[in-house]
């Protein structure tokens, strides 16, 4: 629905979500089922009530796009002039139809545009995003048809193709990979991954080891979180390496 956006929370001064200094705004929605997921108050594409402390309250709240851009623009001293807003989630592409003023408004005004994306969404909506958005930072999770299909619940194919297009466009600026130990870090998973960046070469790729922090958002809707077994930094490091030994601009990042 038009002019409909659904947003559990504005964060301002980010520093990692592209160029400069950015305020980030979490869209509510996902395409996807990721087990590892720390954003579960961002699956839903609709309000959801919860209970934290015996407080109650609603993750999500609805903007019109004209409060949206006013909401932002409040930031814009702090961007510099480099900054900007990045659209995160979630899977920030799925409002892009409710979005598309936002984004033009922001565009008209000078405001460098990021999003941050799982990309598994149908092409139509990568296209009209990619008529505003500057920067994409992308995710890359399984590379395995099959079980990216049965784990995540996601078309890879799909995938593949929004990013060949992207990269063809000039737009993917970043690969980030959530390292998880029996999906993403598996050995099969991690040759995939080699293959897929050697033929992105160019692109910088962060990666970073899952974690459960996001478990009391999990309690605050009662629900139990997947049970996460993180990564050592010592494994991490030594995957870079690796990445970086083939010509890979890898780096190991926390999140
Ligand atoms: S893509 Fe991100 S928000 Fe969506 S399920 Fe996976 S981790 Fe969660």
């Amino acid at each position: 629905m038009k002019n409909r956006i659904i947003i559990t929370n504005i964060q301002r001064m980010c520093f990692h979500d592209g160029p400069g200094i950015r305020t980030t705004v979490f869209l509510k929605g996902c395409t996807l089922r990721c087990p590892w997921c720390s954003n579960p108050e961002n699956l839903s594409p609709l309000p959801e009530d919860y209970e934290k402390d015996g407080i109650h309250g609603v993750y999500g709240r609805e903007y019109t796009a004209d409060e949206l851009v006013k909401m932002v623009l409040k930031d814009r001293d702090f961007w510099g002039t480099e900054g900007g807003v990045t659209f995160s989630g979630g899977e920030a592409l799925m409002q892009t139809e409710a979005l598309e003023d936002v984004f033009r408004e922001l565009k008209n005004r000078g405001v460098h545009l990021a999003v941050e994306t799982a990309l598994f969404v149908p092409e139509g909506l990568l296209e009209k995003a990619m008529s505003y958005i500057d920067d994409f930072i992308v995710d890359v999770k399984i590379l395995e048809s099959s079980l990216c299909r049965e784990v995540l619940g996601g078309n890879l194919e799909l995938y593949l193709r929004n990013v060949s297009r992207l990269y063809e466009s000039g737009r993917l600026k970043l690969f980030r990979v959530p390292c998880c130990r029996e999906y993403t870090f598996s050995e099969r998973n991690r040759e995939l991954l080699m293959s897929f960046f050697q033929k992105y070469t160019g692109i910088p790729v962060q990666i970073f080891a899952i974690h459960s922090l996001g478990e009391k958002k999990y309690q605050s809707l009662g629900r139990a979180m997947w049970k996460v077994e993180e990564l050592g930094w010592e494994a991490l490091e030594t995957y870079c390496r690796e990445l970086q030994q083939a010509g890979i601009l890898a780096e190991v990042i926390r999140i």
